[in-house]
């Protein structure tokens, strides 16, 4: 038995026609599962018994069980759910004037190991599959009654990590038969699988990208993200150069501020200095702080004035405005409370 939901449009017409079946009924069924939004085969009333029988043998409707809704004052939510296996993840609702986002994991647990990120205290159990990625955009939206306009895959895991069940999940999510949730409307935030980059790159998507780059050198990227010891910040460079040859898409690079550590002047420097020439455009995060982890956030000062060095020196960047804060908002935070019996 399949769940449903982890089959592209492709996948269902092939199988369509392996079981003697029209390729229109694809446009049928997707119809029946991402616009009426149906949650049972019975229900698709254009099928006939013969089809419905034989979909019912062969799949069936995943679920996500809400155990936990954590709203904060900015009218951010996090919701925490649980896998059919029981095993627990988290999305988060943010609030703009443009929508809703809808930040979502993409694996239980990370193999990634950043040490400023609660994810990673908990390995990686297994990889989310496509269809366990698009039910929480499907029960979020049906438990606050609201369309979702914007996805982002920066929750827990990494998502190239889990690269082919993430392409099914774009490809539904963007389809104008699945979600219809524009490519420009959607992002892919990795910790920088130089390798994946460019194997990304080759898919020529207008999916947005944006790369955990969070050091200007790789002694300070080694000391916090142990992933930069296979890739390190040359072999990012040169995906992002692949990446600009191929699809001609300005890349998102995220920089989270930790004190003392990555925040001073001279460093916006030298990423200013590394990035020089290159299409991007670099968001400043505030870090986060986590319990786990000894890092604290810089000062509003230096953000500032880091901002300011990287503008001076011709970055296009911005600070990010922080949302959730006082409901631990940060990746992984509330699954790890949860586990730990908070
Ligand atoms: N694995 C992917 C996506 C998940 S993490 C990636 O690394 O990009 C999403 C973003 O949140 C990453 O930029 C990550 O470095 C950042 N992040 C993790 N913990 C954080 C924290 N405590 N405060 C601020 N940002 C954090």
């Amino acid at each position: 038995m399949t769940n449903i939901y982890d089959y592209t449009h492709k996948m269902l017409t092939e199988y369509l026609l392996s079981i003697g079946e029209k390729k229109y009924r694809a446009n049928q069924i997707f119809e029946w599962l991402y616009k009426k939004r149906v949650k049972n085969f019975e229900e698709m009333t254009n099928l006939s018994d013969n089809l419905i029988n034989k979909l019912k043998e062969d799949f069936y409707f995943s679920k996500l069980e809400l155990i936990l809704k954590q709203e904060s004052i900015d009218k951010t939510v996090k919701c925490l759910y649980k896998l059919e296996d029981g095993n627990l993840i988290e999305a988060v609702v943010m609030s703009h004037n443009y929508g809703y986002s809808i930040c979502i994991t993409s694996q239980v647990g990370c193999n990634m190991g950043c040490r400023f990120c609660a994810s990673g205290l908990l390995k990686k159990q297994r990889n989310l599959t496509a269809g366990e990625m698009l039910s929480q955009v499907i029960t979020t939206e049906e438990n606050f009654g609201k369309r979702i306009s914007h996805i982002v895959v920066m929750g827990i895991g990494e998502p190239f990590d889990n690269y082919e069940n993430l392409m099914r999940f774009l490809d539904n999510a963007n389809n104008h038969k699945g979600l219809e949730i524009g490519a420009r409307h959607i992002t892919v935030s990795t910790c920088g699988l130089a390798n994946k980059i460019k194997e990304y790159a080759d898919e020529k998507l207008q999916i947005n990208l944006a790369i955990s780059l969070h050091a200007s050198n790789n002694e300070i990227r080694n000391e916090i993200m142990p992933i930069n010891k296979k890739y390190p910040i040359e072999a990012i460079i040169e995906a992002i150069k692949y990446y600009m040859t191929k699809t001609n898409r300005r890349i998102t690079i995220e920089y989270i501020m930790i004190k003392d550590l990555n925040d001073k002047v001279i460093h916006a420097k030298e990423l200013a200095e590394l990035l020089k020439g290159l299409n991007v455009y670099v968001n400043l995060i505030p870090y986060n702080e986590v319990l786990e982890a000894p890092y604290k956030r810089s000062s509003k000062e230096n953000m500032s004035l880091f901002l300011k060095t990287l503008k001076e020196n011709g970055i296009n960047s911005t600070l990010r405005k922080e949302q959730g804060h006082d409901i631990d908002a940060a990746c992984g935070q509330l699954r790890s409370q949860k586990m730990k019996g908070k």
